[in-house]
C-alpha cells in the first residue's frame, strides 16, 4: 500500500541527534512515505543532523534559532523557495536555564523565566504563523509537552510553568487556524532519556518511578511518541485539534503509588 505519508511535505524542528524525540517523530514519517526538511540550532548540531537527514532521504537541513525573529524569516524564506506548499511542522524545542531546573521555582529569575517562555513557548507561535501561511490544503502541527505543565513534578520549575502555556497556546492555535483546516495538538510524553531532560535534576528517579507506577509499568520509548505523532500529523487524526495527547504509559491518570510497585 502507498504510506500514510506519501506525498506529503513537513518540517521537523528541534533534531539534536539520534536520541532526540524529533527522531523517533521523523523515522515513523519517512517509513510512511513522507518527504522532510529539518531545521537545526547552531552549527554544532548542523554535523549530528546531515547524516540522519541523509538516512531518510533528506538533503533539506535548515539553520534556525528560535529565539531569533529573523531567523525564523529565513527559515521560512529558505523552505519557501524550495518548497510551494507545506503539510506539516513538529516543533520538538524547548529550554531553560538547567542550574533552575532543580531545587526550588520560587528563585526563577526573571531573565531566565522570560528565556524560557521565548524559546519553548512563544517560538510555537511564531513558527505556526509563518508554517500556517505555506499550508495550503490544510495542515497539521505539533509541539511537545510534558505532565509538570498539569501537575506539579520534582525539579521541573519553570519548565512547567512554560508548557502550561505551550498548551493553551496548542488550544487557541487551533481555533485561530481551524478554519483553514488546519490541527494543532500537543504530545504529552512521558519522560525520555535526551540531551534535553538530562539536565533536569534527579532524572533517572523520575524515569524509574514513572516506569514503576504507570498503567503500563515501562517508560515510553521515541518510537511509541513517533507512532502517536504519526497519527496526529496524518489523515487519522483528522478529527482532532486543540488536544494534549498523552503518550506516557499512562502514568497521567494514575492518582496513588500502586500496592504492587516496589518502593525506589
Ligand atoms: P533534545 O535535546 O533532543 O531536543 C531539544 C531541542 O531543542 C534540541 O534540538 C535543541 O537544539 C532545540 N533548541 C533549544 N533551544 C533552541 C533554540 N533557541 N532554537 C532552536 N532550537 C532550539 O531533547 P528532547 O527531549 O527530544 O526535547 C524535545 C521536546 O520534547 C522539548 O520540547 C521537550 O521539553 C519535550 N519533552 C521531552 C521529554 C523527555 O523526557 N525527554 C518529555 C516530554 C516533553
Amino acid at each position: 500500500r502507498p504510506g500514510l505519508m506519501a506525498g506529503k511535505r513537513g518540517l521537523i524542528m528541534g533534531l539534536a541527534n539520534d536520541k532526540s524525540i524529533a527522531w523517533g517523530i521523523a523515522k515513523a514519517l519517512a517509513a510512511e512515505g513522507a518527504e522532510l526538511a529539518f531545521s537545526y540550532q547552531g552549527d554544532a548540531l548542523k554535523k549530528r543532523v546531515d547524516p540522519l537527514a541523509a538516512q531518510l532521504g533528506s538533503d533539506t537541513v535548515l539553520p534556525c534559532d528560535v529565539s531569533n525573529e529573523a531567523s525564523i524569516d529565513t527559515l521560512f524564506a529558505d523552505l519557501g523557495a524550495k518548497w510551494d506548499g507545506l503539510d506539516f511542522v513538529v516543533h520538538a524545542i524547548g529550554f531553560s536555564d538547567k542550574d533552575q531546573l532543580r531545587g526550588r521555582y520560587a528563585e526563577t529569575t526573571r531573565d531566565n523565566f522570560l528565556m524560557t517562555m521565548d524559546i519553548s513557548v512563544y517560538s510555537f507561535t511564531a513558527v505556526a504563523r509563518r508554517a500556517a501561511a505555506m499550508m495550503k490544503d490544510g495542515g497539521s502541527m505539533l509541539t511537545l509537552t510534558y505532565y509538570g505543565a498539569e501537575r506539579v513534578m520534582p525539579h521541573y520549575n519553570v519548565m512547567g510553568v512554560a508548557k502550561a502555556a505551550l498548551e493553551a497556546s496548542v488550544r487557541y492555535l487551533a481555533e485561530d487556524f481551524g478554519k483553514d483546516n488546519i490541527r494543532v495538538n500537543a504530545i504529552s510524553a512521558g519522560p525520555i532519556k535526551t540531551l534535553a531532560a538530562s539536565g533536569i535534576g534527579d532524572f533517572r528517579y523520575i524515569m524509574k518511578w514513572n516506569e514503576l507506577n504507570s498503567p503500563l509499568r515501562r517508560n515510553v520509548t521515541q518510537e511509541d511518541v513517533g507512532n502517536s505523532a504519526l497519527y496526529l500529523l496524518s489523515r487519522l487524526g483528522a478529527g482532532v485539534t486543540g488536544e494534549t495527547h498523552h503518550v506516557d504509559a499512562g502514568y497521567h491518570v494514575v492518582g496513588m503509588k500502586a500496592v504492587d510497585a516496589p518502593d525506589i
